[in-house]
């Protein structure tokens, strides 16, 4: 990446980290998804129960894998030919879980994460119930403020997982949200994470490259 270009996004993910710390979460930064595991581990123990929300970052940077590895118990909910009861119980099970991990649909830089959620376990669990929330997201996910981290899920998390879940709804056509009524709808619940009460509870892990949507 050119050095300028490099000096001004460094500006803007500091400006970032400094407002999560205000706002109660830990901010971690690491160049690469290669470092992701190492980091992660650090918040983990060995024999914890973990489970995670659903997440195309955690798989592009090896955690879905690391997880499996049977040092922790994990909550698998992408292991094959789960049942909806099953996947369901996974669900709830991720509430008394040690540690849970996701990534965020947007991220402001006033120190916020903004999540928009169809069944609402991911949302749910990030507010309360696990111990403690580790949420990896590339530097991709940075927004100014609300109002565009509402206008990034619009524009490109909501279509493209959408699109990803095979969903029959009109953004996966149109590739921008169209506020539809359809039953496939995955936009239901709107979340923003503002100053935590418990200090330090959530841990957010910036990546300086494009992860997810
Ligand atoms: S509300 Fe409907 S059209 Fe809009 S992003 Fe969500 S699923 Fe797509």
């Amino acid at each position: 990446m050119d050095k300028h270009l490099k000096s001004i996004l460094n500006k803007q993910v500091e400006r970032t980290m400094d407002n999560l710390v205000r706002n109660n979460m830990t901010a971690l930064y690491v160049e690469t998804k290669d470092e992701v595991i190492g980091k992660v581990s650090e918040f983990i123990n060995e024999g914890d129960l973990v489970a995670v929300g659903g997440s195309v970052t955690l798989f592009e940077t090896g955690v879905i894998d690391h997880l499996r590895s049977g040092r922790y118990s994990f909550l698998d909910r992408y292991m094959e030919d789960l049942s909806r009861t099953q996947l369901e119980e996974i669900y709830r099970k991720s509430f008394f879980a040690d540690t849970y991990l996701t990534s965020t649909n947007a991220i402001t830089e006033d120190g916020e994460l903004y999540n928009v959620d169809g069944n609402g376990n991911r949302v749910a669990a990030m507010i309360y119930g696990p111990k403690s929330v580790i949420v990896v997201a590339g530097v991709n996910k940075i927004v100014k403020n609300i109002d565009e981290a509402i206008e990034r899920v619009r524009r490109i998390a909501a279509p493209a997982n959408s699109t990803r879940l095979e969903r029959d709804t009109p953004c996966v056509k149109t590739g921008y949200c169209v506020d539809c009524k359809k039953e496939d709808r995955i936009c239901c619940s709107y979340t923003i994470f503002g100053q935590q009460r418990q200090k330090d509870r959530i841990k957010v892990i910036l990546v300086g490259e494009s992860l997810g949507y």
